[in-house]
């Protein structure tokens, strides 16, 4: 029951919150968003998970993450996006996967699509002023018009035009009315270019839930759908969200120590009086970030900060108690939650990325393959 360490990943979470998505989204339908092992919370379980609570779309940002997919025995429709030259569209055509296209990719995916004799689908995406990937607007017409062309050609099926948001996350810019509208004109030329568009696609969580002007016809959940806050100033709670990840390990020493003892690499903490110290066996080889001193662990649903450097394997809690590490009040081998639901006292994802300077997505994201993921459902 009391692992080493784990990751343990609650499916009903991931269930509750999809359920959650598709009411605020309706009657959009809900893309999952499973890129990067879904954001650490393991693509195929997380995947499944979202089908069975009504998801449609499943999306990633690589081809071999939906070729991972498809190896599972997954067939519901799976968008891939983030491509290079050395992407292997063959075998995305192959396996079904719907591409996302900014441009050069067309000529690679319809020379696939001829040689397997199978259209590739395709979502073509407008640059909107993200500035990374998609379709610049002044190329767009002509990117239109090639993509139509080897449509009429039988070598690929525009299913989707779609944009990524680039400010959704602060409700008050203005921004994002520029991208709605640009997504519009966007969408608007490909009508008259004769592109019968079944999905446009542009929200992701901020848009879904800070936008429904967003929406349009699916929405592509990422975080949220993991139970956590894509906003600085709202909980998980306030939007009727689970997180889905909990961290846990347990105690690995507990050892009294004096006043003024050195704790960790560089001996950036000293004790101010004598303590207890116990060693929680996690560190950056676990995806911890290094620079997250101060982080809160809890113990016995209390929680200390993470005092001195964090290692590689390991960071230490001092306890503020004397003398009581051969004691009954010893807390070796207790159970250690560096973050979770909070349902055992502990802190929640951002706190750790507060921590950390980051944002929750980093932190579970990086959570390392070193930290054996357990699946429940419900607790
Ligand atoms: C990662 C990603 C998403 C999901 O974003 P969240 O903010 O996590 O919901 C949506 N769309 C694209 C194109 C992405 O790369």
């Amino acid at each position: 029951m009391n692992s080493e360490r784990e990751a343990v990943i609650d499916l009903a979470a991931i269930r509750h919150n999809v359920h959650r998505l598709r009411q605020v989204a309706a009657p959009a339908k809900v893309m999952a968003v499973v890129k990067a092992n879904g954001y650490g919370h393991g693509a195929v379980p997380v995947a499944r998970a979202a089908l069975d609570a009504g998801a449609t779309w499943l999306g990633v940002a690589h081809i071999d993450e939906g070729l991972e997919l498809r190896a599972a025995g997954i067939d519901a429709p799976v968008v891939a996006w983030l491509h290079t030259p050395a992407s292997d569209f063959e075998s995305a055509v192959d396996a079904g996967l719907d591409l996302g296209v900014s441009g050069w990719e067309l000529d690679q995916i319809a020379e696939a699509a001829r040689k397997l004799a199978r259209p590739a689908r395709v979502h073509l995406k407008i640059d909107t002023g993200l500035g990374r990937n998609g379709c610049p607007p002044q190329l767009w017409e002509n990117f239109i018009g090639q993509a139509v062309a080897y449509q009429e050609e039988g070598l690929m099926r525009v299913v989707g035009i779609f944009s990524h948001l680039a400010v959704a996350d602060e409700t008050e810019r203005p921004e994002t009315d520029d991208q709605v509208d640009r997504f519009r004109e966007a969408v608007a030329v490909a009508e008259d270019a004769g592109v019968d568009v079944e999905v446009r696609h542009l929200a992701n969580s901020p848009g879904i839930l800070s936008r429904p002007d967003t929406h349009f016809d699916v929405v592509r959940a990422g975080v949220s759908m993991y139970g956590l806050s894509p906003f600085d100033d709202q909980t998980s709670t306030d939007l009727g969200l689970r997180p889905a990840m909990t961290l846990r390990t347990m105690i690995a020493h507990c050892k009294d120590v004096p006043a003024a003892h050195g704790v960790s690499y560089g001996f950036k903490y000293r004790t101010a009086a004598a303590t207890t110290l116990g060693l929680v066996p996690l560190g950056y080889g676990d995806g911890i970030p290094r620079i997250a001193t101060g982080g809160p662990v809890a113990v016995d649903g209390r929680r200390y900060p993470v005092v001195g450097r964090i290692a590689m394997d390991q960071m230490v809690i001092d306890l503020e108690r004397e003398g009581i590490a051969a004691t009954d009040e010893s807390v070796l081998g207790r159970p250690a939650v560096l973050f979770g639901p909070g349902d055992e006292g502990e802190a929640s994802v951002d706190e750790w990325a507060a921590a950390a300077g980051t944002i929750n997505y980093e932190i579970v994201t990086r959570i390392s393959p070193r930290v054996p993921r357990r699946y429940v459902d419900g607790v």
